[in-house]
């Protein structure tokens, strides 16, 4: 008995497709199909019903190839469903699950998840106090990230934001974390890099990549950060800690918007349905941090990304997207421009949860990188007038070219927090006064170094126990004999 005879017999219900227009179908005779529930065609062909009328159905079909007018269909009576399993780590995968790396059948017990559920309700829910390091310091230090949080990366087309999150995937992928990379209409180039970098960071084998390529069907490319939320619930309720990159959420509204166009809605603004504010809202309302029934807390963090033209912060789904998360990382285009990596803007980015993730010298230490980066900016305006310039302020100048150096990272370099602290610790002690920016670099580089060689660890512990900044000045002058006996 094949899957279509099997739910015959299970629901009775035989119907017909009636007409047909790219990935959308119309369908008579299934009186009980209720709205998302999953139907069958005779070719075992998958669809989601979408739109019910009196005595027609619209339903979103998932692979349109070979679907023809007449041919039979039936309900399911179960909503759509994805085989989840423990296996899928390490694989490329399209929305269904199934392998798209050429690596063979995805083994092992398969669970199957609907694709759409309700998130969490309140009672289940635990606070976000634990920090998720990206490895990048102008984000740690400036808009930290908590486990469960949802945050925004926002910025133009090719401005750095897929870089950014493979370097959190790699930077997190050590701690154990499931990392989940949704490639939403990206081509297998864009794929193949991801997965290149991933390698090359030793991460790829805690990764799951979900694929959708720019000619697949617009109904399974829409399924897509559905099917990855569903994948990191499954993780979830195993006590796992899982991070989820939507890359990216503009070009998945667009998605939604063709649909809907197919099937005669009335456009709103943009031309976009009215409900897809709601639509991509329920998705992000399925991270946070959860009590685990395993002990401790479980929980999904969700990176989604979100692109911009020029800069434009205020397009109809940025904003929803926004509205949505609990604060964003915007790279900024003209930042790019200018040489900057990565090109995140920090006085334009928030983080409205990371905050209470910080311990007391951190959120110091970050009240003083924002004052003397804004004493910067201000102090470079006057330099354009190019008077001759007192001593102080030329010497706050340097200082906010050694921060704007120091925050500079290229692809490959991932700093863990306790090393970025001692490198701000550094350079508030004047430790690189001396130096010139290139001795500097070289010297980070190999802090960077004997931190993984761990030769940096009486440092490690110390810096936990710091409560000021006086203390980590303090502490650093103490620990500066070391760190040179090291370089
Ligand atoms: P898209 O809109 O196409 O998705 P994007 O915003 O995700 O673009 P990326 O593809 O991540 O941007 O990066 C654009 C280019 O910038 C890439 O060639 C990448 O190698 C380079 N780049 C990004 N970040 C850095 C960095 N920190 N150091 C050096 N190069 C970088
Ligand atoms: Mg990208």
């Amino acid at each position: 008995m094949n899957l279509f005879e099997a739910y015959l017999e299970k629901t009775k219900e035989i119907g017909y497709i009636t007409s047909l227009s790219h990935s959308v179908a119309r369908i008579s005779g299934l009186p009980d199909l209720k709205p998302e529930e999953m139907i069958i065609t005779e070719n075992s062909k998958k669809g989601i019903a979408h739109g019910l009328k009196e005595k027609t159905a619209e339903v979103l079909m998932i692979d349109t190839r070979e679907l023809k007018i007449g041919e039979k269909v039936t309900r399911t009576g179960v909503y759509f469903d994805i085989p989840v399993s423990q296996e899928l780590l390490g694989r490329i995968v399209n929305p269904l699950c199934q392998p798209k790396d050429g690596l063979g059948l995805i083994k092992g017990d398969k669970n199957y998840c609907p694709i759409k559920k309700e998130a969490p309700p309140i009672i289940a829910r635990a606070e976000i106090n634990e920090p998720l390091e990206t490895g990048i310091m102008v984000v740690d230090l400036l808009t930290p990230i908590g486990y469960g949080q949802r945050e925004l990366v926002i910025g133009d087309g090719k401005t750095g934001k897929t870089a950014f999150l493979l370097q959190t995937i790699a930077s997190q992928a050590k701690e154990g974390v499931v990392c989940i990379y949704v490639g939403i209409g990206k081509k297998d180039t864009a794929i193949k890099w991801v997965e290149e970098y991933l390698k090359k960071q030793r991460a790829f084998s805690q990764t799951i990549i979900i694929h959708t390529a720019p000619d697949d069907p617009a109904g399974l490319t829409y399924l897509s950060p559905y099917s990855g939320m569903t994948i990191a619930e499954y993780f979830r309720d195993k006590g796992k800690k899982v991070l989820i990159i939507f890359d990216d959420l503009t070009a998945h509204a667009k998605i939604y918007r063709e649909i809907s166009l197919l099937l005669k809605r009335i456009p709103g603004r943009d031309s976009y349905p009215g409900e897809i504010f709601h639509i991509q809202a329920a998705l992000l309302e399925r991270a946070g941090t959860i009590k685990s029934k395993q002990g401790g807390k479980a929980s999904i963090t969700a990176l989604p990304t979100a692109e911009t033209l020029e800069n434009d912060l205020s397009g109809y789904i940025q904003t929803n997207l926004m509205a949505t998360t609990d604060g964003h990382i915007f790279f900024d285009i003209n930042e790019f421009r200018k040489g900057k990596r990565p090109a995140i803007n920090a006085f334009l980015s928030v983080s409205r949860i990371g905050n209470q993730t910080k311990s007391i010298i951190e959120k110091e230490l970050a009240i003083w990188i924002r004052k003397k980066m804004a004493e910067y900016q201000r102090l470079l305006e006057i330099t354009k007038f190019g008077t001759e310039l007192p001593f102080e302020i030329q010497k706050n100048i340097e200082l906010g070219q050694r921060l704007e150096f120091l925050f500079s990272q290229d692809l490959e370099t991932i700093i863990p927090k306790r090393v970025q602290i001692i490198l701000i610790g550094l350079l508030l002690s004047d430790f690189w006064k001396d130096k010139s920016l290139k001795e500097m670099k070289i010297e980070i580089n190999k802090i960077i170094e004997n931190d993984k060689k761990n030769t940096l660890p009486s440092l490690k512990e110390k810096i936990e126990e710091i409560k000021d900044i006086s203390h980590l000045k303090f502490l650093i002058k103490e620990i500066i004999f070391e760190i040179e006996k090291n370089l």
